[in-house]
Formats: structure tokens, C-alpha cells, sequence
């Protein structure tokens, strides 16, 4: 290396320090008290050409009053390179200053970066070069999705799942605005450890190794995406920078409008990338020095509405925000064609917009926990799920009239989770849909009418369905009980009067049994759900199930179990709630959670049940069973196990319940925490024991003012319902609580009510 140095560049008495580097060997090189930066490539004309087209930007760039860029120092030849042996040789000088890294990011760092970037693509704007207007990087940005190869390198699968929701997103927001943006060769890696600055200000800019031609935004999509790092407020250093960047050059407004998600792409090159060569070079801490800061702002950002986000760079341009629909406004078009018969939840409902895992993004550009929708149960956009509706729509939409793969694969999978006698499948479009059919299953293999209920139970909006739902007969604009409806009291714990569930197993059970025995025979299906959510969140006795279910059998009734709301692993302990309480159902009724969304339900059932209904009349749904169903059926089933929801329902669950228990060692207005995994209530009550509705429905709007969405229910509608998307995590837990007790302290003192703390 010496002999180089003295040989070409006339460099005597140098001492060699290596640097770290992607694509080249690099040493510090002191020399009689001068420093400069040598690079070692291998040699190719490609990289020859690059070269020397970094060194035709640089010459450009030194027209920047006050910021320093590497060029090569040629030889005593007078080139650009050495050429030596199959290597090529780069002399650079070294430039001083502290990596921006390092430093703290004060706004006058954060404008003088804004500044320094806008000044860059200003000078380059217009520049042409064959050479890096042909080079072809992942690193560039309009090249993002092609790090899709490296996806599957991540190894977690719920991180993997998080970049590749931004792939989607970087779908369905950039891939159709991307014409409208302007092109350009930019620097394309302001990272913090290629910006160097002196007392507080950008001084430098080095490694020109992945400038290109590409999109002009992505300069500063990528500066941003390093400066937030670690930042506890990142769009607010990014507001600013955005700024300084736009009074030297303008940005444009499709460009602001894909900020958000260019952004998360770079965050997703950036891991997927470390993934890749963390498998490559599993000893280099450089190659991965931004790995870990890339992941939590990553996750900070999926936290962030896009439309907050955009709207905030947008007013650092002094732009109006977003155009949005006032609520007043979508109210009263809602009211006029939908019937106020459908409700709206909290006392000011919320206007989405979009969502993510366990996040919801209202219009206003706020982002709300969701603790409560159960149905989207691998998560809100969940990338497997929409990604099996989406390729199998574009392929292929038919009934089960024909074969098909989708509906075979499904059935195969969804079957595997039932024990062998549980071995037929009926898909339909939804719970209510899948409950009207189980009944007339029941009544067609049994010839007999009468279906046993639990009180505040509810399976469905069909006229079966209200039929055999307490929840609605017996409430508000019910018509009461039908003819061949028994009901049967809820055989809950709590608030039985019963000192051990034990105890109250036995009460219910035996009141059960009894009804049973006086129905003399007539008795075809008994239907529950193993928690009764509508009841609120009310687990039954531990042994009911276990005494009823014989008698039922033995008078020659089948017995239904509702997992519309329980099912697919929430439980944590059990994938179906019957689990609970070792009993095996001879129905099974499946919805909400089995499509994570999509209009999805079935019934499973035995092979004699099924026999008995194949009697000469067919059984057709037009979508029940079709192949996009299926295909995001199976999805959900396959997220559910590859990104192990059920075990983080239960850890989850677990420390969730445990800290609510702890609350309730404080506040006596928390009568009872029950449930199992992520499907867990809160009662509340007075004083005196009784349901304090009032207090469920204060702390319900509260948490909704503080964005976090939990609801009601249960005959007094004084229980909490918490059954979030299975991501949701220990964080979210923590978050719930604190605010749960912000809210219970605050309210508690409004009220008056005496505490003992
Ligand atoms: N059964 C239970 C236990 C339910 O909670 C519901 C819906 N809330 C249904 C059946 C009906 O399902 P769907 O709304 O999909 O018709």
C-alpha cells in the first residue's frame, strides 16, 4: 500500500488506519501530517465509470459555499484512479468533522441539514450522466420493492410482517403517484454516518457510493429517515428539515404526499438489508450499525397517521392541510340512507381512515389502540391476509360448484385444528349466517323444534339467529322468547352468590339438567358460547359444560359451540374456546376472526350430521366456500401459527389481566377481571355491588378521547370488553392501564365515591 501511495501519488512516510466500507477496502492515510482517505476496489470498467462519475458530481458540488465533498485526487499521472493489479486505487481527502451520529441534532443542525440537502439536489437538478442514470441499486428507492428476495432473511415473523406491510403500502400509495415525481441524480445515502459536521452545522457529505438517477424526494426521504433515529419526537425534526429543504428547493406536492411512506420504505431497504447481510458477514457491526434504530422507528412510525404525517410536511411547506370531510358533514349523509338502527359507537364517533395491526388512523390524523375489534384478529391489514385476497381475486372467483384448490387446501387446514370427529366443514359468509344454518343442521338430524339458549347469549341477526338470542329477544324492540326457545340462566362466577365456581357449576348446571329432564326429549340443539361475550365477557362454570352436554345427547339433542367471537388461539391457553372446559361439541360455529375481516364463517360439524342433512335438498351458497374466502381463510390460519398469535395471547393476555387484577386491588369500583388470553372484561360496579353503568360508559368515551378503543356490554352494558387484534403487546397492555387508571382516578374524584387506596 506505501509503495502505492509514494508510487502514484507521491506520498511519503504514511501511516494506514482501515476504515469501514461497503464496496471498497478503505484506509485513513496520514502523510507528513496531511490525512487522506485511500479506496481499494476491484477492478471493472463499470466501476471505473462510476467513479469517475462521482467525480463530475463532486466538481459540481464544490460550487456550494461552505460544504465539502470527496473528490479524487488524481495521480502524478494526472488520472483520476490507479490501476494496479487488478485493483483500483481512489485517493479522497479527509474530510473533518463530526459524523451528524454523533452529535446532538439541535434544530440549527436539523436546518443546516435541511439546508445542506436542498442545496445538493439544487445543483444537481438538471445534471445528466449516462453512467448513474443507468446504475441499477435496491438502495434506490423506485427500486424498493426488489427487496422483497431478502424479506424472508428477517427472522421474526412479526417484524417480517411489519416491513411487509410497508411493501404493500408502498404498493398502493407510491406505485400509482410515482410518474408525478420529479428525477434526478441525487446523493441517495445521507445517513448520520456520511454527513460530517463542524460546530453544529453540515460541513460534509461523503460516500457518493449509492448516488443515482431516481426520484428527487428520496434525497430527503432518506436524510429524514436517519435524522428521526432515536429522536423522541421524529416528526418534528423532520418538520423542520423539511423546511430548510424547501426553501432552497421547493418540493412539489405529490412528492410531500409520498414522504410518509418513501420513508418507511428506506427503514425496510435498511432491514431487510441488515438481515441479508447479517447472514453474509455475521461479524461485521458496521454493515448492521443502523439495524436496531431502523427497527424502533420503524415501529414509532407505524405509530404515526400517514395523514398526520403528511399534513405536517405539508405545513412545512406552507401548505394547506389535507382536504377532510367534517364529522357533522358524514353524519348526515350516513343518515340519510343508513337506518339509525345500526348504532355508532362513543359519544363522538370516530371517522376512519386506514389502519395497521393494532392500530386504527382516524381522518383527523390521529392514531387510536384498538383494544376491542376482535375480528381483525392477525391484525388490521394484516400483508398475508390481503395479499391471499388480493393475488386469488386477480386469478380466480367461483362457488363450490366446481373444484377448485383453495377450497380443498382450506377445509384440509381449518379441519386439522378439530379432533377427528369434527370432520366436516359448511363455509358460509358469516356468524349470523353459520349459526342459522347449524340450527336447522341440528333440527334436520334430530326432527325435533327446540333450542336451548343461555340467557344474554347472542349468535346472529338472521330471524334463527334472533330467535335463539337472548341479547335481543328479551331487550330493547325484542318480542320475547318463540315457542320452541328454552332458555337457560348463564352459569357465571361472578355475581352468582356462589362462593366457588364449583358451587356455582352445580347450581347452574343441575337447574339446566332439570329443564332438560321436564322438556321430555324435545330438546334438538343447545347452543353457547364458551365466553359469553354479549353477556359480558362471562366465562362459564368450569364444569357446566361437562354435565350438560350428556344430558342433551342422551335425550337425543346435539350440542353447538359458538367460537364466532373466541376462536382461532385468543384464548391463549386453547385454540377453541370448548377447550376450556374439555368437552368436544357435536357443532362448531366459526366468523368474525376466521376472514380477519372479510365475510367469512362456517359451520364444522360430524359426518353423521352432515349425512343427515344431505337429504335430497341441496345445499348452495353463492359465496360461501369461494376461493378468495378460502385463500384468506388459510392466510389467517397460517399468520396465526407462523407469527405464534396464540402463545402472544396468552403472554400478552396474561400480563394484561395481572395488571388489571392489580388495579382492581385498588379501585373497589372494579368488581371483577375475567377471561382468558386477549378476550377479557372489566366489571364495574356501585359501591353497593350493583352494575355501575354510568362508570363503564365514563371510562369507555374517556379512553376514547385518549385513542384507545375498548366497548361495553353485558346486561347492565357495565362491563369492559377488551379483545384487541392478536399484536397487540405488552406496550399497548401498559398503555391501557395507565390510562385506565388516569381515568378512574380522575372520575372516581368527580363522583364523589369514597375510596379506600
Ligand atoms: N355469534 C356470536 C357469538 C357473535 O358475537 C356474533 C356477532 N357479534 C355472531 C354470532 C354473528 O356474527 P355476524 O355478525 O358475522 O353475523
Amino acid at each position: 500500500m506505501n509503495s502505492i501511495l509514494e508510487k502514484y501519488y507521491g506520498l511519503t512516510n504514511c501511516s494506514l488506519k482501515t476504515l469501514e466500507g461497503y464496496e471498497s477496502i478503505n484506509f485513513r492515510v496520514t502523510s507528513n501530517s496531511e490525512t487522506f482517505v485511500l479506496k481499494k476496489y476491484s477492478y471493472s470498467e463499470e466501476t471505473i465509470a462510476i467513479l469517475k462519475a462521482e467525480d463530475t458530481v463532486a466538481e459540481k458540488l464544490q460550487s456550494i459555499p461552505r460544504l465539502r465533498f470527496p473528490k479524487s485526487i488524481a495521480t502524478q499521472e494526472n488520472t483520476p484512479l490507479a490501476i494496479v493489479e487488478g485493483s483500483i486505487y481512489r485517493l479522497l481527502p479527509f474530510i473533518e468533522g463530526a459524523f451528524l451520529a454523533e452529535i446532538p441534532k439541535t434544530k440549527q443542525l436539523q436546518i443546516s441539514f435541511g439546508t445542506a440537502l436542498g442545496n445538493i439536489d439544487k445543483t444537481l437538478l438538471g445534471h445528466y450522466d449516462a453512467v448513474l442514470t443507468a446504475k441499477d441499486t435496491l438502495w434506490d428507492l423506485k427500486n424498493f420493492t426488489s427487496n422483497w428476495q431478502y424479506l424472508c432473511e428477517i427472522p421474526d415473523a412479526k417484524d417480517r410482517n411489519l416491513v411487509r406491510y410497508f411493501f404493500l403500502q408502498f404498493h398502493e400509495h407510491i406505485t400509482p403517484i410515482q410518474h408525478h415525481f420529479r428525477k434526478s441524480i441525487i446523493h441517495n445515502d445521507a445517513n448520520d454516518w456520511n454527513i460530517l459536521t463542524t460546530h453544529g452545522e453540515v460541513t460534509g457529505v461523503i460516500d457518493f457510493g449509492d448516488m443515482c438517477h431516481t426520484w428527487l424526494i428520496n434525497e430527503l426521504a432518506i436524510g429524514l429517515t436517519y435524522v428521526m433515529m432515536g429522536e423522541e419526537n421524529p416528526h418534528a425534526v423532520a418538520e423542520t428539515v423539511v423546511s430548510a429543504y424547501n426553501q432552497v428547493l421547493p418540493l412539489q406536492q405529490e412528492e410531500l404526499n409520498a414522504l410518509y411512506y418513501l420513508i418507511a420504505a428506506r427503514l425496510c431497504t435498511s432491514v431487510c438489508n441488515s438481515a441479508h447481510t447479517k447472514k453474509q458477514k455475521p461479524d461485521s457491526d458496521y454493515i448492521t450499525i443502523s439495524e436496531q434504530p431502523a427497527w424502533d422507528l420503524l415501529r414509532k412510525w407505524l405509530r404515526i397517521n400517514p395523514i398526520r404525517a403528511t399534513d405536517a410536511f405539508r405545513k412545512a411547506c406552507g401548505l394547506d392541510e389535507t382536504k377532510k370531510h367534517s364529522l357533522e358533514h358524514q353524519l348526515k349523509r350516513r343518515s340519510k340512507n343508513i337506518s339509525s338502527a345500526l348504532s355508532l359507537s362513543y359519544r363522538k364517533p370516530i371517522q376512519m381512515s386506514r389502519s395497521a395491526f393494532q392500530y386504527m388512523y382516524d381522518t383527523d390524523g390521529n392514531t387510536i389502540l384498538d383494544a376491542y375489534n376482535n375480528i381483525m384478529q392477525v391484525g388490521h391489514c394484516h400483508p398475508r391476509v390481503v395479499e391471499a385476497g388480493q393475488r386469488t381475486i386477480a386469478r380466480l372467483n367461483t362457488n363450490t360448484r366446481y373444484v377448485y384448490e383453495e377450497l380443498l387446501s382450506y377445509s384440509e387446514k381449518l379441519l386439522s385444528k378439530f379432533p377427528p370427529q369434527l370432520n366436516k366443514v359448511f363455509f358460509v359468509n358469516s356468524g349470523s349466517a353459520a349459526s342459522d344454518l347449524a340450527i336447522r343442521l341440528a333440527k334436520t338430524h334430530t326432527n325435533k323444534k327446540k333450542v336451548m339458549v343461555l340467557e344474554h347469549g347472542y349468535h346472529g341477526n338472521t330471524q334463527n339467529g334472533i330467535d335463539i338470542s337472548h341479547y335481543k329477544y328479551n331487550h330493547k324492540g325484542g318480542k320475547g322468547k318463540t315457542e320452541h326457545i328454552l332458555q337457560t340462566p348463564m352459569p357465571k362466577v361472578y355475581g352468582s352468590g356462589f362462593e366457588s365456581e364449583s358451587e356455582a357449576s352445580l347450581h347452574y348446571s343441575d337447574f339446566t339438567k332439570k329443564q332438560i329432564t321436564e322438556e321430555q326429549g324435545n330438546i334438538a340443539a343447545f347452543i353457547a358460547e364458551p365466553i359469553v361475550g354479549c353477556g359480558g365477557q362471562v366465562p362459564l362454570a368450569k364444569n357446566y359444560l361437562k354435565q350438560v352436554y350428556p344430558r342433551i345427547r342422551a335425550q337425543g339433542g346435539v350440542c353447538i359451540s359458538d367460537e364466532v367471537q373466541v376462536g382461532f388461539g385468543r384464548l391463549g391457553s386453547h385454540f377453541w374456546g370448548y377447550e376450556l372446559y374439555d368437552v368436544i361439541p357435536d357443532m362448531v360455529i366459526l366468523g368474525k376472526p376466521m376472514g380477519n375481516g372479510h365475510p367469512i364463517g362456517a359451520v364444522v360439524t360430524t359426518a353423521q350430521i352432515a349425512d343427515s342433512f344431505d337429504n335430497g335438498m341441496e345445499f348452495f351458497s353463492s359465496f360461501g366456500g369461494n376461493p378468495v374466502s378460502c385463500a384468506i381463510g388459510e392466510a389467517v390460519l397460517d399468520v396465526i401459527e407462523e407469527d405464534e398469535l396464540q402463545a402472544h395471547a396468552h403472554e400478552v393476555g396474561s400480563y394484561l389481566k395481572n395488571s388489571l387484577i392489580a388495579l382492581k386491588e385498588v379501585y373497589k369500583e372494579i368488581g371483577d377481571v375475567r377471561g382468558s388470553g386477549l378476550f377479557l372484561g372489566v366489571e364495574l360496579i356501585t359501591q353497593n355491588g350493583s352494575p355501575n353503568t354510568d362508570l363503564a360508559q365514563k371510562i369507555k368515551n374517556s379512553l376514547r378521547e385518549k385513542l384507545i378503543l375498548v366497548s361495553t356490554d353485558g346486561p347492565y352494558d357495565n362491563v369492559l370488553k377488551i379483545k384487541p387484534p392478536l399484536y397487540f403487546n405488552q406496550d399497548n397492555s401498559l398503555e391501557l392501564v395507565t390510562q385506565l387508571k388516569i381515568i378512574l382516578d380522575k372520575t372516581i374524584k368527580n363522583d364523589n365515591f369514597k375510596t379506600e387506596l
